[in-house]
C-alpha cells in the first residue's frame, strides 16, 4: 500500500474533492516503468487539476501531478532500469494520466528523461514544469540571438514559478535582469534572485494605441501575455524576441499592432513545456544542471507535503504562491 491525493467527484452535485487516500499497486493505470515517486511540486495546472479540474481531467477519481522525479521501481522497457533516477513534466500526465502526487506512479518510457548528474530529485521537482519551461524560453531567446552585453531582459510575473528561474537564469549567464511583479513586497526576493530592477506591473497595465514605444529590452520571457505583452512587443529593442509561456493576465495580446514585427523585426516565440521531443528535453534538463545556481534555486523552495496540497492548489489559483513548491511525498 502507498499514500496519493486522491481528487473525487461527486456525480450528483458535480463536486470534487481532494484527500490523501491509500492506494494499492493494482489501482494504478498500466504502463512500462514504475516509478517510487520522492518529490513533486505544484504549478498552475496542478490547482486546476486538486481543485475542479478545468476541463483537464477526463477521468475521476483522479491523482494529479504534472510533475515527479523519483527512482525506477520496476521497468518493461528496455531504456530503464531499478535504480535509474528520472524526471517527468508534461505529456498531460496528472491531468489526462494519474501523476505525481503519489508516493508511487506508472508511466510510459517516452515520458522520462534521466536526472543529469548535479541535479537530485528534490532540486528537479524546486524546477519542475515551470522551471523547465523558463530553461525552453532562455534557450529559445538564445537561438535567437540574445547574448549578454545585448540589454535588459525583462521578466514579466516574476515572483511566480517560471518566472523566479527564468530572472535566476538569466542573472546567472550574465543578463541585467528587470523583474515585472504586482507583488510590491517581493522586491528582496527578485534581488536575490538576480534582478537588478524591479518594475510595478501597473507601468504595463494601460493599453494603449501608439504604433511603437522607446526601444528598451534585448529580450523578454513572458508569462502574463493580455495587455502586458501587447506593451512590451512596443518596447523591444530592433531585431530581438520575447518568448511567450504563458496567460496569468488572461488569454488575449490587449493592444498589439504588427508594427513591432514588421517595423523592428521583432519575434515572439512560443514555448510549450508538454510536447516538447525528447532531444530538446534532455538539452533543457542539461542546461538546469549547468545555468540554474543551486543556491538560488534553493531560496524559491516552498516545502510541502501530501496533505497541504487542496489549500495550495487553491492559493496558486488567486496568484498567491511565491517561487517553486516542493512536495515531499514521503
Ligand atoms: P504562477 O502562478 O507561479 O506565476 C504567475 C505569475 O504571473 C504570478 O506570480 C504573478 O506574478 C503574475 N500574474 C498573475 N496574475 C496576473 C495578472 N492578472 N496580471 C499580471 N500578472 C499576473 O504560475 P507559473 O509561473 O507556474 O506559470 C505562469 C504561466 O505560464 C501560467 O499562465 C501557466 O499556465 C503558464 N505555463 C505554461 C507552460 C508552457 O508550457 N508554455 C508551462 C508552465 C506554465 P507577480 O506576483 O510577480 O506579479
Amino acid at each position: 500500500m502507498f499514500r496519493a491525493l486522491v481528487v473525487e467527484k461527486d456525480e450528483e452535485s458535480g463536486r470534487t474533492s481532494a484527500g490523501v487516500k491509500e492506494l494499492a499497486l493494482e489501482d494504478l493505470p498500466h504502463a512500462e516503468v514504475t516509478v517510487a515517486v520522492e518529490y513533486s511540486t505544484l504549478n498552475y495546472k496542478d490547482g486546476l487539476c486538486i481543485g475542479p479540474g478545468g476541463g483537464l481531467v477526463r477521468k475521476y477519481p483522479h491523482v494529479p501531478g504534472i510533475d515527479l522525479a523519483g527512482t525506477v521501481e520496476a521497468s518493461e522497457d528496455a531504456r530503464y532500469r531499478s535504480g535509474d533516477r528520472v524526471v517527468l513534466t508534461g505529456w498531460r500526465v496528472g491531468e489526462a494520466h494519474w501523476g505525481g502526487y503519489s508516493q508511487k506512479a506508472r508511466v510510459r518510457a517516452d515520458w522520462l528523461v534521466p536526472l543529469p548528474e548535479g541535479v537530485d530529485t528534490r532540486a528537479a521537482m524546486a524546477v519542475g514544469t515551470a522551471g523547465f519551461t523558463a530553461m525552453l524560453a532562455v534557450m529559445a531567446l538564445e537561438d535567437h540571438g540574445l547574448a549578454p552585453g545585448h540589454g535588459p531582459v525583462l521578466v514579466t510575473g516574476a515572483a511566480g514559478g517560471v518566472g523566479s528561474v527564468a530572472t535566476a537564469i538569466l542573472a546567472h549567464l550574465g543578463h541585467e535582469v528587470v523583474a515585472v511583479t504586482g507583488r510590491t513586497g517581493q522586491e528582496e526576493y527578485l534581488r536575490g534572485l538576480g534582478a537588478s530592477r524591479i518594475v510595478p506591473r501597473e507601468e504595463f497595465a494601460e493599453v494603449t494605441k501608439k504604433p511603437l514605444e522607446s526601444e528598451q529590452w534585448a529580450g523578454c520571457v513572458d508569462a502574463v501575455a493580455g495587455a502586458m505583452l501587447g506593451r512590451v512587443l512596443k518596447q523591444m529593442k530592433y531585431g530581438t524576441s520575447v518568448a511567450a509561456i504563458g496567460l496569468a493576465g488572461g488569454p488575449a495580446i490587449e493592444g498589439a499592432l504588427i508594427t513591432p514585427f514588421i517595423l523592428r523585426g521583432v519575434n515572439l516565440l512560443g514555448i510549450d513545456s508538454v510536447m516538447q521531443p525528447y532531444a530538446n528535453r534532455v538539452r533543457a534538463w542539461e542546461r538546469i544542471a549547468r545555468d540554474l545556481p543551486m543556491d538560488r534555486l534553493e531560496a524559491m523552495i516552498v516545502p510541502a507535503t501530501l496533505a497541504d496540497l487542496p489549500q495550495l492548489g487553491a492559493d496558486i489559483l488567486k496568484g498567491q504562491v511565491r517561487g517553486r513548491v516542493v512536495v515531499d511525498v514521503s
